[in-house]
């Protein structure tokens, strides 16, 4: 029986497998997917998670191939509305590191136990010394147990842990539409840019391989309430967003773009005895703001510890444990009311509206210093004081 399973190979889960294998401790981790998907969600990692990470060796890792950025600007109609200094912060590391997400994930996995992978956990009964898992799958349909469990299977493992219901959820009504594409040869390679228009707001940040990132507010076609339209025409319209947003010269380099809602869930709680849930099982944030990935990775750095003694010592740290969560609780708490702050600039607006939204964000970029770069690198999370 191992010390502790996982649920999950994502970012989360591996993260905790390595760090609890550096720390001695006999993990399982246990993935319902065959193989690791590659599509990209999350590209950048702040200065918090970057220093939780440095003794494990992934800051290195991640480093040797990410973008560092360390300066972000508001741009509306062609103009410089502000700047964002994130090398002004005073911290181990002043930038945002961006990497695609499968990179980051082979960084944070190295020196995990690989996943056996084909194993769908459906059922989690805790009991007073361990955990009994329920698991179906193309390798194994049966059960396994381990004194702890930790559920790091994102959004589709929640219902493993929390009766429906039991989790704050808000829907927002935007949608956005991505695409990373090769944008060589910009001046601008290593600054992230936030423009600001009256029809909405788009992202362009940098990755790695003179490629970026955009992400746009999207407005649904004409009758179109629920999914997505055909990928010919979500590309059309990202283009048609990123020539009317300031991005005319990269608009012909995008080849295809995805759509993507978003919602805000918190947990009530991260702990239910010998089961804990960490990441996006636990809080989803949304992609604006791209704080929901690091959320996760402070949830499993600062987890470990706590856990590796518990193995080590027999005894439950009950009063460390309760601390973790109200931090970890709080800290997801603050990075949604931010992402949904960022989300309330970027709606479009009326030409009116518009004029005086960034008259007054490029003098609150002047005027708070340090307080919105702070803000967007995780500096309010509870791991980064
Ligand atoms: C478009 C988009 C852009 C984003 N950009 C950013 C960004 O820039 N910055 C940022 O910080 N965050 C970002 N995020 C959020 C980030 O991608 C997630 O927060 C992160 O992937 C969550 O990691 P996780 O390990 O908790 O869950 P996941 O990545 O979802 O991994 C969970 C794993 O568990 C497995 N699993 C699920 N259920 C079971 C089960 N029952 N049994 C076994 N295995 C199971 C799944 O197959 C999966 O492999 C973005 C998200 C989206 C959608």
């Amino acid at each position: 029986m191992p010390d502790v399973i996982v649920v999950g190979a994502g970012p989360v889960g591996m993260l905790l497998a390595a760090e609890l294998t550096r720390r001695g401790v006999d993990v399982t981790v246990l993935e319902r997917r065959e193989r690791s998907g590659d599509g990209s969600r999350a590209i950048g990692l702040h200065a918090p998670v970057l220093a939780a990470l440095e003794d494990g060796g992934a800051t290195d890792r991640i480093l040797a191939d990410a973008v560092r950025v360390s300066r972000g600007e508001a741009r509306s109609d062609g103009k410089l509305l502000g700047v964002v200094r994130f090398d002004r912060l005073s911290v181990r590391h002043p930038y945002v590191a961006t990497l695609p997400q499968a990179a980051t994930e082979r960084a944070l996995a190295f020196g995990a136990p690989s996943p056996l992978r084909g194993i769908a956990v459906t059922g989690v009964h805790p009991g007073t010394a361990d955990v009994r898992l329920e698991t179906s799958g193309t390798r194994r349909d049966g059960e396994i147990s381990a004194p702890l469990v930790v559920i790091a299977g994102g959004v589709g493992a929640r219902e493993l842990v929390f009766r429906p219901g039991a989790v704050r959820r808000t829907s927002y009504p935007d949608r956005y539409l991505m695409s990373d594409a090769d944008v060589p040869g910009r001046p601008d390679s290593d600054v992230a840019v936030v423009h600001l228009a009256a029809s909405g707001v788009l992202e362009s940040f940098p990755l790695p391989g003179a490629r970026r990132r955009f992400v746009a507010w999207d407005a649904p076609p004409a009758g179109e309430d629920g999914g997505f339209d055909e990928p010919e025409a979500r590309l059309h319209r990202l283009r048609a967003a990123m020539r009317d947003r300031g991005e005319t010269d990269a608009a012909d380099a995008v080849t295809g773009a995805t759509g993507f809602r978003v919602r805000r869930v918190l947990a009530p709680a991260l702990r239910r005895g010998r089961v804990i849930a960490i990441g996006d099982s636990a809080h989803e944030i949304s992609p604006i703001g791209g704080q929901g990935m690091n959320l996760g990775l402070l949830d499993a750095a600062t987890l470990a510890p706590l856990l590796a003694h518990w193995i080590r010592s027999g005894t439950e740290p009950d009063a460390a444990l309760a601390a973790w969560e109200g931090d970890r609780l709080r800290s997801a708490r603050t990075a949604g009311r931010l992402a949904a702050i960022n989300m309330r600039l970027g709606r479009p607006v009326s030409a009116v509206t518009h004029a005086v939204r960034t008259r007054m964000l490029g003098r609150a970029l002047t005027a708070t210093g340090s307080i919105v770069p702070n803000a967007y690198a995780m500096g309010l999370d509870a791991a980064a004081r």
